[in-house]
């Protein structure tokens, strides 16, 4: 379904750029003999050179700093173990966490939390639950911003603050950021890099924040999942965000993978690497 509107969409953009051209703008001769003007030094040169150098005329994509940055910007483990992880963004509240972490003990099962600190420090109480039951918990910023927003400053503020907030309560710094939407910058992924952050998004998105029934949840997980895959799911939403499909899904989810010789496991287990220091 998704191709048949985007062609039709494509091709009107392309065919009214190609009128524009054809009735507003002639043929240019192709340029010759540019050294003349870079040999005319009578006009003095910008400061800091120019804007094409200064400026960055094309900003990498995700896809392109995911390429980039492979070994610290991941988006699931190795595909050679029957092994998934479970993991819970934007926690904790006090009416979908708790409901999440009761089946995940019930099952006994444990997950990655990417907590949000002004929402750690609203429920501490329900972070140390999660560390008691032997969850594992990550940074997802101090009030979810959107990183490549802001500033340096304020960014490198939101991890830090969150980390401290963390420790306090786990006893560890976290090793894993997820930023809140997925989206960073290729100056903050060097930051958290020079900081021996791991940077943890997903490849099995259950896009449970859309208010999805408990079938829909399962659907899309399962037609993504694959050994080595990081699930993304949230465990407390946006004023007004419906969750219950995720709860109420989680059971039957945890059953399908275990009935297919899959493990539930962290993502500092799933990924090799230490939960934090
Ligand atoms: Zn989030």
């Amino acid at each position: 379904m998704k191709a048949l509107w985007i062609v039709p969409l494509f091709a009107l953009t392309v065919c009214s750029g190609c009128a524009l051209y054809h009735t507003k703008q002639a043929p240019q001769a192709p340029l010759k003999n540019i050294s003349q003007y870079s040999a005319n030094t009578s006009t003095p040169d910008l400061l800091q050179g120019s804007e094409g150098k200064v400026r960055n005329p094309h900003p990498l994509s995700l896809a392109d700093l995911r390429a980039k940055y492979k070994s610290i910007f991941l988006l699931s483990g190795s595909p050679s173990k029957r092994e998934v992880a479970l993991t819970f963004d934007d926690a904790p509240d006090d009416h979908f966490t708790p409901r999440i972490l009761d089946v995940l003990k019930h099952e006994g099962v444990k997950a990655t939390f990417f907590v949000v600190g002004n929402r750690l420090e609203a429920h501490p109480d329900i972070v140390r639950r999660m560390v008691k039951e032997g969850h594992i918990i990550g940074n997802h910023s101090y009030d979810h911003a959107n990183l490549p927003k802001l500033s340096d400053a304020d960014f490198q503020n939101q991890v830090v603050k969150t980390d401290h907030l963390i420790r306090m309560i786990s006893g560890y710094k976290p090793t894993f950021i997820r930023p809140p939407y997925g989206n960073i910058s290729e100056q903050q992924i060097k930051w958290l890099a020079s900081k021996h952050k791991v940077i943890v998004n997903w490849n099995v998105d259950s896009l449970d924040w859309k208010g999805l029934n408990a079938e829909q949840v399962k659907t899309n997980i399962f037609a993504q999942a694959q050994p080595g895959s990081i699930i993304l799911q949230h465990a407390a939403g946006g004023t007004g965000e419906d969750l219950s499909g995720t709860v109420q899904a989680l059971p039957d989810i945890i059953h399908n993978f275990r009935n297919n010789g899959v493990k539930l496991v962290t993502v500092p287990e799933l990924l090799d690497l230490p939960k934090g220091k």
